[in-house]
């Protein structure tokens, strides 16, 4: 049973594009229907690969952004300027459309919801998209477990799930947002990048023994990771994610 459970994940299969809708000025949600889905962890991702007419095919991984149980599994993909995958899913990809995907993949970068210690997510751009899903398990579950997210982004128009994480944040969710390169007047969140100090103020103390999870550009990653475990967390508490 379980072998049989690994090789069919492993397994390319088609996805149905249910519907594409804007996320954030360059980013969009593609929810899909994929038959005989076996759920998913928050923080999972899948390998999506697109293969042009010639034969020529492109691979690419992107975490899973909505929690189980949804009745799509939805993908959050920011468009890179002149990226190959990123722009097709972006700008072509219509509802009705089939993608090949396989997954979910990934064991490691997973929050389960029975763990106790408080919860700290540290995104830079796309990378909050793992962190929609464990946010909406969180809700889903009636977690207790208390939750903070620092999210470093260029501008609020490049915010994603900015609506979600409002109503996250009406329900006791600490979300900070940092917009590194524009901040609109009246802007009552941080600017410039993630700094020691950001990292001193907006995440929970070592003391306090939280779970980190940080996802993100592969610089950004490895910067806060540095910066927290000079802060004294523990690097056995911090998981991380680079986009590449
Ligand atoms: C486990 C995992 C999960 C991921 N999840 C997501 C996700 O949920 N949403 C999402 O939008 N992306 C995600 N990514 C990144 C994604 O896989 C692609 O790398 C990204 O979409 C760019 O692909 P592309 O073909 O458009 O760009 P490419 O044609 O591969 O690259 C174009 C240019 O952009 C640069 N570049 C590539 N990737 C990035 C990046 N992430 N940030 C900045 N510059 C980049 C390249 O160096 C190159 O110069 C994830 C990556 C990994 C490894």
């Amino acid at each position: 049973m379980a072998g049989t459970a690994v090789r069919r994940r492993l397994t390319w299969r088609l996805a149905t594009v249910a519907a594409v809708t804007a996320e954030a000025r360059t980013a969009r949600r593609l929810s899909l229907r994929i038959d005989g889905w076996e759920g998913h962890l928050p923080g999972q991702h899948v390998d999506v690969r697109l293969t042009a007419p010639d034969g020529y095919q492109a691979q690419r991984s992107y975490s899973i952004a909505s929690a189980p149980g949804s009745t799509t599994v939805d993908l959050v993909v920011q468009r890179i300027d002149d990226g190959e995958v990123s722009s097709y899913l972006t700008e072509e990809l219509r509802a009705g459309d089939e993608l090949e995907l396989r997954g979910p993949i990934g064991g490691y970068f997973v929050w389960h919801a029975d763990l106790d210690a408080p919860l700290q997510l540290v995104a830079g751009g796309s990378g909050v998209a793992p962190f929609l899903a464990m946010l909406d398990h969180h809700a889903a579950t009636g977690s207790g477990v208390p939750v903070r997210l620092l999210y470093s982004a260029r501008s609020l128009d490049d915010v994603l799930g900015r609506e979600r994480l409002e109503q996250h944040a009406g329900r006791g969710v600490g979300v900070t947002i940092a917009l590194t390169r524009t901040q609109p007047p009246g802007w009552a969140g941080l600017g410039g990048r993630v700094t020691p100090e950001t990292l001193r103020d907006h995440v929970w103390p070592p003391d306090a023994e939280p779970r980190i999870f940080v996802c993100g550009p592969t610089t950004f990653v490895e910067a806060v990771a540095d910066g927290l475990v000079a802060a004294g967390h523990h690097a056995t508490a911090i998981r991380i994610e680079r986009f590449g």
